[in-house]
């Protein structure tokens, strides 16, 4: 196969590579804030970080960003190694900022004690207005010039616990004047008497996300840490505290983020719709996380096939959801097995096949493969159930389906033709009344018919009810995030329609994790809730893409 050319941040890492930067080294971490459920932006950053360090021998840290205990737990930490593992990657080493709390610490005063931060009492609003504008430049309060012994007697007691919250901050001392807000003195501490789910109560000021993430960065020697676009101006930060601290030189390089069609990607827009209980919880299989994904039919060489197909640049762009879509049923097309379920039933008899009689067909599993692996034995009797859309009363021409007096082959078993049908009193067809050739059996068909139409059917005597949960989009507009007002009114309420169906009898049998083709109905996987007693599958999704323009 032709090799792909190399992506920008490739680029990169192999110009390091050939001056001899780092010794040859590559080294990447993948640092999620445990705050909630990985989404399929999530899976982009860890393709393009574990891919990194396979692509070059390197190696990939998982680092949890834990440094806001009000919004993290330890559920979300389980969750996301879950994830990484299900995604097919393993990390090098699993890392917690919380536990570099110490050593951000001594860097805090290392950087007091050069005369380079200092503590501030103002209120958060004095702080916002003495920032200035990104056209005027902020100016200095009295707090900025306190003596460097004052500042670390401070920050100790901020540390023993002496302040309420929100009483004092930590903040570098860098340029008030700077073109770049946030180099006009950013904050590095907040005080925050908050239980944390690692370090518990020892702690009641916890670092900024720019004093947390370059330190730890450094702290691991990471070569390169890849972040998205929105970090471009943190950057100067980023390098300000390494230059400051004479710390290992990581270096951060930004890419545009995912953002998909007809979802919103934001843990905390996510968090809102699962509390609220817009959905039945993250992985509920309508939303884009990783779990929802994976509970939807998903396979992990699917979601890493779509980060593969869109690339990592640096603009950001809206990749269009029937993308994903495209990339799960290429590879459920080569490896989902192929049962009969019918989701709309009607009921069909075969009037010349004998009441009571019983017979086994064969059908393979998967056609796309040498062999077919294997396949299963499906029951068939006298009467069955077809799709209602499967016949017509009054077909038009080409309907290469059933009609009185027209001819189709059930899969797997024989050609019938249909002869009659019964309505009920409303006009509903009630029952479709037909006869099989014997001599038509498929694999030692000897009818010399050929028909041109072949449908799937269900034995009823032999059939399991089964619950189905179909899916739609989540949302109803291309990007809802960008509608005015709340985005969950832009909430599709038909994203979910269950229904009965009927499975060949083999499904009692399925497993979870594993990919079904409902003969021309879509592909889907059981559910979780699926007991002994009620199966339950979901359509992961359709064999066409139904909303092709
Ligand atoms: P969110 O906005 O959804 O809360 P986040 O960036 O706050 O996302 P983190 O847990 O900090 O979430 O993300 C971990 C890593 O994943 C970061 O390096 C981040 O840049 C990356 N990431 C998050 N969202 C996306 C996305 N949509 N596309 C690509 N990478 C992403
Ligand atoms: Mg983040
Ligand atoms: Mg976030």
């Amino acid at each position: 196969s032709e090799e792909k050319s190399l992506n920008f941040i490739e680029e990169i890492v192999e110009d390091d590579l050939s001056t001899g930067k780092h010794n040859g080294r590559v080294h990447t971490r993948f640092p999620p804030e445990p705050n909630g459920y990985l989404h399929i932006g999530h899976a982009k950053s860890i393709c393009l970080n574990f891919g990194l360090a396979q692509r070059y021998n390197g190696k990939t840290n998982l680092r949890f960003d834990d440094t806001n205990p009000v919004t993290e737990d330890t559920e979300y930490v389980e969750s996301i190694k879950d994830d990484v593992r299900w995604l097919g990657f393993q990390w090098a080493n699993e890392l917690y900022a919380s536990d570099y709390f110490d050593i951000l610490y001594a860097f805090a005063l290392n950087l007091i004690k050069q005369g380079l931060a200092y503590v501030d009492d103002s209120t958060p609003e004095e702080i916002a207005a003495q920032k200035g504008t990104p056209t005027e430049p902020g100016t200095a309060n009295q707090y900025r010039s306190r003596s460097m012994e004052e500042n670390v007697h401070l920050f100790e007691e901020m540390k023993a616990g002496k302040y309420p919250d929100g009483a004092k901050v930590l903040r570098a001392k860098v340029d008030m004047a700077s073109p770049n807000m946030h180099m006009r003195d950013p904050i590095m501490y907040r005080i925050k008497h908050a239980h944390h789910h690692r370090t518990g109560d020892k702690w009641c000021i916890y670092p900024m996300y720019d004093f947390a993430h370059g330190q730890s960065d450094a702290i691991e020697e990471i070569t390169h840490s890849l972040c998205t676009l929105e970090f471009i101006p943190h950057r100067a930060l980023y390098e300000w505290f390494i230059e400051k601290l004479d710390i290992f030189p990581s270096r951060q390089y930004e890419f545009a983020r995912l953002n998909m069609t007809y979802t919103v990607m934001s843990k905390r827009k996510l968090l809102q719709l699962v509390n609220e209980n817009h959905v039945s919880g993250w992985d509920d299989p309508r939303m884009p996380t990783i779990s929802g994904l994976r509970r939807r039919g998903y396979t992990p060489a699917s979601v890493r096939d779509f980060c593969d197909r869109i690339g990592i640049a640096k603009r950001e762009n809206l990749i269009d959801v029937s993308l994903l879509e495209f990339c799960i049923r290429e590879d459920l097309n080569k490896t989902a097995w192929r049962r009969m379920g019918v989701l709309d039933p009607v009921k069909l008899v075969i009037t010349n096949y004998p009441e009571g009689q019983t017979e086994t067909l064969f059908g393979e599993n998967n056609p796309e493969v040498e062999g077919g692996e294997g396949g299963r034995e499906i029951p068939f009797s006298r009467e069955l159930y077809i799709e209602r859309e499967d016949f017509m009363e009054v077909p038009p021409k080409k309907f290469f389906r059933l009609g009185v007096g027209l001819m189709v082959r059930l899969k797997n078993a024989y050609i019938i033709k249909c002869d009659d049908f019964v309505k009920d009193a409303e006009g509903n067809i009630t029952e479709i009344h037909c006869t099989y050739l014997p001599e038509s059996k498929s694999g030692h068909d000897t009818s010399g018919i050929n028909v041109k139409g072949t449908i799937h059917w269900v034995s009823i005597p032999h059939a399991k009810t089964a619950e189905v949960r179909l899916y739609d989009r989540l949302f109803q507009s291309e990007n809802p995030a960008a509608e005015e007002g709340d985005f969950k009114d832009d909430l599709n309420p038909n994203s979910l329609q269950v229904i009965t169906a009927y499975v060949e009898q083999d499904l009692a049998g399925a497993q979870l994790g594993k990919g079904y083709q409902f003969i021309r109905k879509g592909y889907f996987t059981l559910d979780k809730d699926s007991t002994a007693d009620k199966l339950v599958f979901n359509r992961t999704v359709t064999l066409k893409d139904a909303w092709a323009k």
